[in-house]
Formats: structure tokens, sequence, C-alpha cells
């Protein structure tokens, strides 16, 4: 029986973005610590805060009879463990030497992300950071049949109000997205149709967008050094935004099917891993930008490799 290839929604996604660097980055496996103030690192700390809050919540919930889900503190007990937490959390990560200024944009988001959302008292909470592996279908390798299954995981399962269940991925960025950002987003689509496949009936997904870009007014206050009665602060709903996202059930069949389709062509022995240089995509997304352009300028093959060293990454073989 042949192994299955395991893929995530990164690789699918670095595979349809480039495929060089999908071959860097998920076959041979480059890589290198990411700087806590690229939008990256920025990113990966908002995101594990965030899991913080909300494994508290969940650690606070008691299922009843019936299946309905009740808070063993009340809710400004729950914001106060929430918030002990979470500063727990920061306190960890300046010891760990997480550079101050993140850490007080962190606290500037999170203090904004619960004066928005509250604490989320309609959400009963199913899962925080939970792992999943779907069958997603079968490719041929040469001349074998070989199994694929997607991995994914889901920042938070809840059942709303209503009783629908929703999957909610957390997301930061400089601007908060516009609505029409949404209708190819094949991740949430890939996380809605991969639970269904499990069994779970998912009614669809939330985008949820937290905004790190501050003004001046949102860091200086009236009355600090610095403060001039002209800076204004950003008003919570220019920062936070949850989008509903529906899928029909074609829908769902297409985003698997093209998931499939690309992971054939990114598995096949005709893939020649080729640079697909584009300036928009190269620059914004790719870690590889500096060592993919030196090989270009030389001309000689091994050139990217050689810097990729020079720039301090390495491969991690265990990684996926
Ligand atoms: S810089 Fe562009 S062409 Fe080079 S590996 Fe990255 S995405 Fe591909």
């Amino acid at each position: 029986m042949t192994e299955p290839i395991i893929v995530s929604w990164s690789e699918i996604d670095a595979g349809r973005q480039c495929k060089l660097k999908h071959k860097m980055a998920y076959k041979d496996r480059w890589t290198k610590p990411v700087e806590d103030d690229s939008p990256l690192g920025k990113g990966v700390l908002y995101h594990a805060l965030l899991e913080t809050h909300f494994r508290t919540i969940h650690g606070h919930q008691e299922f009843t009879t019936g299946g309905k889900v009740k808070w063993d503190v009340s809710e400004d007990e729950m914001l106060r463990h929430c918030e002990s937490e979470v500063s727990k959390f920061l306190a960890a990560k300046l010891k760990e030497g997480v550079d101050a200024y993140v850490l007080d944009l962190l606290s500037w988001m999170y203090a904004g992300y619960v004066e928005m959302w509250g604490i989320d008292e309609s959400h009963d909470i199913l899962g925080v950071e939970t792992t999943h592996l779907a069958p997603l279908g079968e490719i041929m390798i040469g001349e074998r049949v070989t199994p694929v299954v997607l991995k994914f995981k889901i920042d938070r399962t809840i059942r709303d109000k209503y009783g629908h269940v929703r999957v909610i991925d957390e997301k930061s960025h400089g601007q908060l997205p516009s609505d029409h950002d949404y209708d190819f987003l094949d991740q949430f689509g890939l996380y809605v149709w991969g639970l269904r496949k499990l069994g779970i009936n998912v009614r669809g997904a939330i985008h949820s967008a937290s905004k790190t870009k501050q003004n001046q007014g949102d860091i200086y206050k009236p009355g600090q050094p610095g403060f001039k009665a002209n800076m204004k602060e950003t008003p919570l709903e220019a920062r936070f935004k949850r989008t509903p996202i529906h899928y029909t059930d074609a829908q769902l069949a297409d985003v698997a099917k093209c998931a499939l389709d690309d992971v054939q062509d990114l598995y096949s022995t005709s893939n020649r891993h080729q640079r697909q240089a584009d300036s928009d995509r190269c620059k914004w997304r790719c870690q590889y930008t500096e060592a993919c352009l030196f090989e270009r300028r030389t001309g000689k093959p091994g050139d990217m490799v050689r810097m990729l060293e020079r720039l301090g990454f390495n491969q991690e073989r265990e990684r996926h």
C-alpha cells in the first residue's frame, strides 16, 4: 500500500504561487526563524495570544444535559481570567526576549479585540486549535496511485446562538481586507469541506480580521509627551471585522477538486519546479526573494542555495 501524501493549505497555497517556492519550502524544506517584528512574526504572536484567550474561556465551559454550554464563572470573572492569562502570556514573551514595542502593539490589539467582541458570550466553543486529517483523493505519481490527505488546523470551532457550527480563523493585517477578497479564499472552503467530509455538520466559516497598523493617536495619549491635538485614534470598526463566508455544496466540491488537481500537478514527475516570477507575489509573500534573484542574476544553478545559507536559512527535515 502506497504511503499517503499529507498536504496542508499552506503547501497548496505555496504551490499555487510558484513551483520553485514550493520546492524550496516543502521538498527541500529551507526555513529560518521568523523575526518578531515582521508581519508574519506579529501574526504568529497575536495568534498565540488569542489562543490563550479562547483556551481560558474553553476551560471554564461545562456541557449540561442536552449539550448546552454554561460557564462556571460570571462574565465579569471570565473577562478577568482571560486578561490575567493574556498578561502572563505577554510577560513570558518579554522574558523570552520579544521586543517590547511588539508586545505593546499586541496589548493594544487585544484590548481593542475585547472591546469590540467582548468575550463572545453567545459562542459555545467546541474546539480551540484542533488538528484534523481528511482524505482529499488520489493522485498518480508515475505509475503509482497515491492517496492524498489534507491536514488542517482550525483556530476555533464554535456553535453560534442559532445552533449553527462555524469555523473561525483569526488573521492580522496591516489594513483590513475588503469583502471581495473572500470570494476565492479557498483556505476557509477547504476547512469547511474537510470537516463535512469527517461528518461534522459545519454551516460555514468566519474570517476574523484585526488590523496591526496604528495611527499616531493610538500610540500617543492626551497628556503624554509627543501628543498633539490633531492625533486621532483609529475607531474600533476600522480595526476589527468579522465576515461570515457561506459555500454551496458545488462550490466546496470544486474547492476540494482544485486542491487535489494542484497536488497532482506539484507531485507529478513532470514538475520542473520552475520559477514563476511575478513582482507583486514575489515581493509580498516569498521568503526566498533575495536568494532567488541572486541566482537569476548570476545565472549559476546552485547560487540560490548558497545565498540561502549565507542568509541564515537551514533545512528542517522533520517539519511538516
Ligand atoms: S521570488 Fe518569486 S520566483 Fe523566486 S521562488 Fe519566490 S515566488 Fe518563486
